[in-house]
C-alpha cells in the first residue's frame, strides 16, 4: 500500500463511521499565546474541549500537520538519530466531541488496524491507565473491559501516569489514554525476547503507533481535577510509523514518504544511504527537516530572528550544518528537494504545490546566507586560534559567541578545534548555554491564573462592526503575569472592541459606570475568546458598564485596513496575479503589506499602484459587507483564501468595487473616507517577498502638508520663486566648480611652499633640519614632507599647522636617518606633543600629533632641535 492509499483508507474508514473529514489546520498557530505550532491533532479543536466554542460536527477525522520542536513536545534531539521521531509529521486522528466514548473508539481502532490494514493481531499490544493514588484516580477498567472483547488479556498492559494520562498543558482538559503498540521485529527475535517487555522501552521496532485519549477531566491552576461536562475522544496515530508497519519496513525513512527525498540527496552528495551511521543520520536529518521548513513557509511562517520564525531558522541551520559536516556539501541543497516534496505531498497538501517557487526561493536564500556565516565563522575561529597560540583549550564563551551571535554551529567549532589538536571548554559552553536559556525563559515566563466566572455565557459576541459603544457585563476575568508585569483579562458577554487579528491591531478605550472608569489597554483573541487587557481590576466587576472604543484610533485603523485591500488589488493589477498577501500590519499610524513578488518594484510601478488606489478613493466605492457567505461561494465570487489561515464554513466577505477579500477586520463605509493613500517605501522583506509601507487619512494629509512646508522653506532659503530643484542643481554645480578651483589653488600653493621650505633648510652638523609653522592644510603638509624626504638626505623636518584653532605637529625623518636607528618620528612627536597639550604617534619616518594649545607650536619647534 502506498502512503497516499494508507492516508486515504484512514479517512474513508472514519467517513464510513459518520465522521466529517476536515482539512489539517495550519502548522503555525495564531491566537494562541501558549503554543507556536500545532503539536498534535487536537490543537485545532482545543476550543471545543475548553467549551469556548460549540463544534459544528460531533464526529470528525483528519490528518494534521504537526511539528514537535519546542515547548512541551520537543523531539528535535532524537530526530535523525532514531528512525521513528520526526520534527514534522502527520497525525491521523478521529474525534468525538461529547458523542461516542471509549467503547466505540477502541472497537474502531481495532477494526481499522486488523481488518482494514490487516496488521496481524499478534503484533499488537495495548496499554491502559493503571490509576494514581495521589491524584485519587482509579484504574481505567472501563477501557480494560472494552479491550478484552478484542485482544487477549495478557496483551493489555498497565501504564503509569506519565505514559497513560494525557494532559493538554499545565491546565486544561485531560484524561486517561490507551496506547496501541506494534512489535515488528523478526520471528527469531520475538522468540528470544517477549515483546511485552519491550513496550515503552524505546525499542525502534516495538513502538507506539496510536494513542487514544479519553478526555474526562479539567485540570485547574491549583492542580485539582474537575469532571468535564461532556466526555470527548481524541486520538492520534503517527502516519509515517503506520506506513512503516504496513510497508513492512524497519524505519520510517524506508517508506515511500521519504525514499524519493533520500534518493535526491544521494544523487547530489554521492553518498548512498545505509552505509555509514554518521552520514545516514545526516541524510535523515535533512529529509526530515526540509519537510518541517517547507510546510511552515507554506503556512506563512518565514524564517526570522524571533519567535516561531527563529525556530524554523534554527531547524534549517541544523539541516545545513549536517549536510556541511557529514556530506561535505558546501552549496545550497535543501531547496532542490522541494520539487520532490511537491511530487510526494502536493496533491494532498496544495499549499506546497501552489507555493513551490516561493518556498524554494526562501530556503535557497537562507541556505546561501548561512553557508556564508559558516565561512565567516571558520575565519573567526582560525583568527582566534592564531592570536591565542598558547591556548590548548578554546574557552566556552568563544564557542558560545560564535554560536549565539553568528549562528555558527558549536559542533563545527568542536571539530575544527580537534583538527588543530585543541579541545573545547565544554563545561564553559554548557554554562553559557544555561545562562542564555535562563534569560530567554525569564523573557517568556507568563502565568495564567484560573478564570473567575461571574456569569455563565455561551458565546461572547463581537458587535464592533456596528457599534463602538455598548452596554456590557463582565462574564469572567483572570489575572495574568508576563514579562511586562501583572494584568487582568476581562471577557464580556458582548463587546465593541476588536481583538487583534488578521494584521489589524486590537482596539483600546475604556469601560465605565458611575463607580469607576477602567482603561482598556489592548484587546486580543485567546483561543477564540476576546480578552480585554486592563491594568487594574474593576472594584465592582459584577455591575454593568458602558464600553467605549477609542473612536479616533479605530477610525485610523479602519482607513488603513480598507486601503490595504485596495492596495492588494492594485498590486495584482500592476504586477500580476502571482501577488499574494504574505502578512500585514494595520495600525492607527500606518499600514504594512507584505506580498510575494520577485523583483524590486520600479518607481513607475510604485507610482501607478499609488495612483490606482487613490482613484478608488475618489470613485467613492461603497462597502459591500456580507457577514455570512458559505466559504465555497466566497471563493467562487473571487475572494482569495490565504494559506496558513483557518477559515470556518461561513466567512465574512468585504467588497469595494472589484476588490473582494475574506476578512474579519473593520472597514470604512465608503472608500472616500480613506481620504488619501501615500506609499512611503517599498523594500525587501525576505527572499521573494516585498514590503510596502503606506499612510492614509489625516496622517497622509499631515505628511503632505509637512512636505509642502519644507518645500516652501527651501524656496525661502534659496531665495527663489521658481522651481527650487533647478536652484539646488545650480548651487550644486557651482559648488563642484569652486571645489575644483580650490584644489587647483592648493596644489599651486603647495608647489610654491615646497620651494620656500627647501630654501629654509638649515645644515646642523650632518643633519638637514627644517622647522616651521605654516597655514597649509595637513594633507598638503604630509605631501610635501614625503616629497622632501625622498629628495633630501639626512632630513629632519618638523612642521606646525593650525586648523580650526587646533594645533598639529608633523614630524618627518628621511629613511637613511631612520635606518641609522638614532631617531624615531613617533617617539619624537610624542615628546613634542606635550608642548601643545596633546598626544600622537606614528611610524619611524612620519608621525603626527594633535593638541589643544596653539601657543605651544613655537615652543615645540624650538624643542625639536634638542633631538639633533
Ligand atoms: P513517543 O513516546 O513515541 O514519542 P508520544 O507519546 O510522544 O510518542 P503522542 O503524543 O501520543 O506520542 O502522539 C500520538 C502519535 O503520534 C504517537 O502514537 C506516534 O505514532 C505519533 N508521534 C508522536 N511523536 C512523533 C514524532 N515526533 N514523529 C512521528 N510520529 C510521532
Ligand atoms: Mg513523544
Amino acid at each position: 500500500m502506498t502512503s497516499k492509499q494508507i492516508r486515504q483508507k484512514f479517512l474513508e474508514f472514519f467517513q464510513s463511521k459518520q465522521h466529517t473529514i476536515v482539512p489539517s489546520a495550519p502548522i503555525v498557530l495564531k491566537d494562541d499565546p501558549t503554543l507556536m505550532f500545532s503539536n498534535s491533532g487536537m490543537t485545532q479543536f482545543k476550543n471545543f474541549f475548553l467549551g469556548y466554542k460549540d463544534p459544528e460536527n460531533k464526529r470528525v477525522a483528519d490528518t494534521q500537520k504537526c511539528l514537535r520542536v519546542s515547548g512541551k513536545h520537543n523531539d528535535l534531539d532524537d530526530v535523525g538519530k532514531d528512525t521513528y521521531h520526526h520534527t514534522m509529521f502527520e497525525m491521523l486522528g478521529n474525534w468525538s466531541f461529547g458523542d461516542y466514548f471509549k467503547k466505540e473508539a477502541i472497537a474502531w481502532a481495532w477494526e481499522l488496524l486488523t481488518e482494514v490494514y490487516k496488521i496481524p493481531k499478534e503484533y499488537l499490544y495495548v496499554t491502559i491507565f493503571e490509576g494514581d493514588d495521589k491524584e485519587g484516580l482509579i484504574r481505567d477498567s472501563e477501557a480494560f473491559n472494552y479491550w478484552k472483547e478484542h485482544i487477549s488479556e495478557d496483551r493489555i498492559l498497565l501504564g503509569n501516569k506519565k505514559d497513560n494520562f494525557w494532559e493538554m498543558g499545565d491546565t486544561g482538559p485531560c484524561g486517561p489514554s490507551s496506547e496501541i503498540h506494534v512489535d515488528i521485529r523478526s520471528k527469531e527475535e520475538k522468540e528470544k525476547i517477549d515483546g511485552k517487555t519491550l513496550v515503552n522501552k524505546d525499542h525502534p521496532q516495538v513502538i507506539e503507533i496510536w494513542n487514544l485519549v479519553f478526555m474526562e477531566f479539567l485540570r485547574k491552576a491549583d492542580g485539582s481535577l474537575d469532571k468535564l461536562p461532556k466526555q470527548n475522544v481524541d486520538t492520534g496515530m503517527g502516519f509515517e510509523r503506520l506506513c512503516m508497519v504496513l510497508q513492512g519496513k524497519m524505519s520510517n525513512y524506508d517508506t515511500d514518504v521519504f525514499t524519493p527525498l533520500i534518493q535526491k540527496i544521494e544523487s547530489i552528495s554521492g553518498y548512498i544511504y545505509g552505509n555509514n551511521a554518521e552520514k545516514d543520520i545526516a541524510i535523515r536529518v535533512i529529509v526530515d527537516h526540509v519537510r518541517a521548513i517547507a510546510f511552515s513557509i507554506a503556512d506563512g511562517q518565514l524564517p526570522s530572528n524571533s519567535g516561531a520564525g527563529y525556530v524554523i531558522r534554527r531547524i534549517l541551520r541544523r539541516a545545513i550544518g549536517y549536510a556541511f559536516r557529514f556530506l561535505e556539501v558546501k552549496d545550497p541543497i535543501l531547496y532542490t528537494l522541494i520539487p520532490v516534496l511537491k511530487e510526494q505531498m502536493g496533491e494532498f497538501f496544495p499549499e506546497i504545490e501552489k507555493q513551490e517557487h516561493l518556498i524554494k526561493e526562501v530556503i535557497k536564500e537562507e541556505e546561501t546566507n548561512f553557508l556564508k556565516t559558516i565561512d565567516q565563522g571558520l575565519v573567526r575561529l582560525s583568527n582566534f586560534m592564531k592570536s591565542h597560540k598558547d591556548l590548548k583549550i578554546i574557552p566556552g564563551d568563544v564557542i558560545f559567541e560564535l554560536y549565539d551571535t553568528y549562528g555558527f554551529p558549536s559542533d563545527l567549532s568542536r571539530i575544527i578545534a580537534e583538527e588543530k589538536g585543541l579541545t573545547v571548554d565544554e563545561q564553559g559552553f554548557i554554562s553559557e548555554m544555561k545562562k542564555q536559556k535562563q534569560r530567554s525563559k525569564f523573557a517568556s515566563t507568563f502565568k495564567n491564573y484560573d478564570w473567575v466566572v461571574l456569569e455563565e455565557d455561551q458565546q461572547e459576541e463581537f458587535v464592533g462592526y456596528d457599534f463602538i459603544k455598548t452596554q456590557i457585563k463582565i462574564t469572567q476575568y483572570r489575572k495574568v503575569e508576563n514579562k511586562e508585569g501583572e494584568f487582568y483579562q476581562l471577557v464580556f458577554q458582548v463587546t465593541p472592541f476588536y481583538a487583534e487579528s488578521g494584521g489589524q491591531v486590537g482596539d483600546t478605550g475604556f469601560i465605565e459606570n458611575i463607580n469607576e472608569k477602567i482603561e482598556i489597554l489592548n484587546t486580543k483573541k485567546e483561543n477564540n475568546l476576546i480578552v480585554h487587557i486592563v491594568k487594574e481590576l474593576p472594584k465592582y466587576p459584577e455591575f454593568p458598564f458602558q464600553a467605549i472604543v477609542n473612536s479616533k484610533r479605530r477610525q485610523q485603523i479602519t482607513q488603513n485596513h480598507s486601503a490595504t485591500h485596495l492596495l492588494h488589488e492594485a498590486l495584482r493589477e500592476v504586477l500580476g496575479n502571482h501577488v499574494e498577501q504574505k502578512g500585514s500590519y494595520v495600525g492607527p499610524d500606518y499600514l504594512r503589506f507584505d506580498f510575494s513578488h520577485f523583483n524590486k518594484m520600479t518607481k513607475e510601478e510604485i507610482a501607478l499602484v499609488e495612483k490606482k488606489v487613490n482613484i478608488k478613493i475618489y470613485e467613492r466605492l461603497p462597502l459591500e459587507e456580507n457577514r455570512s457567505v458559505p466559504f465555497k461561494q466566497a471563493i467562487e465570487m473571487g475572494a482569495m483564501a490565504l494559506f496558513g489561515e483557518k477559515y470556518g464554513d461561513v466567512v465574512r466577505v468585504i467588497k469595494f468595487g472589484d476588490s473582494i477579500e475574506l476578512c474579519g477586520g473593520t472597514h470604512v463605509s465608503n472608500t472616500q473616507d480613506i481620504l488619501i493613500f501615500k506609499i512611503m517605501n517599498e523594500t525587501s522583506s525576505s527572499a521573494g517577498i516585498r514590503r510596502i509601507e503606506a499612510i492614509t487619512g489625516e496622517t497622509g494629509l499631515n505628511f503632505l502638508q509637512d512636505q509642502f512646508n519644507e518645500f516652501e522653506e527651501l524656496k525661502n532659503i534659496l531665495k527663489t520663486n521658481e522651481n527650487p530643484i533647478k536652484a539646488v542643481e545650480k548651487l550644486y554645480s557651482e559648488n563642484e566648480q569652486l571645489k575644483k578651483q580650490l584644489e587647483q589653488y592648493i596644489k599651486e600653493k603647495a608647489v610654491q611652499e615646497k620651494a620656500l621650505w627647501k630654501n629654509a633648510i638649515q645644515k646642523i652638523g650632518d643633519i638637514n633640519y627644517l622647522g616651521l609653522i605654516t597655514n597649509l592644510n595637513n594633507s598638503s603638509v604630509k605631501d610635501i614632507i614625503f616629497q622632501l624626504k625622498a629628495e633630501i638626505k639626512n632630513l629632519f623636518i618638523i612642521v606646525g599647522t593650525k586648523t580650526n584653532n587646533k594645533p598639529t605637529i608633523s614630524v618627518g625623518i628621511s629613511d637613511d636617518l631612520v635606518k641609522s636607528g638614532k631617531c624615531h618620528a613617533g617617539t619624537i612627536v610624542k615628546e613634542l606633543a606635550q608642548e601643545i597639550k596633546g598626544g600622537g604617534g606614528g611610524q619611524p619616518s612620519f608621525a603626527t600629533a594633535g593638541g589643544s594649545d596653539i601657543g605651544g607650536l613655537e615652543r615645540a619647534i624650538q624643542k625639536s632641535k634638542i633631538f639633533l
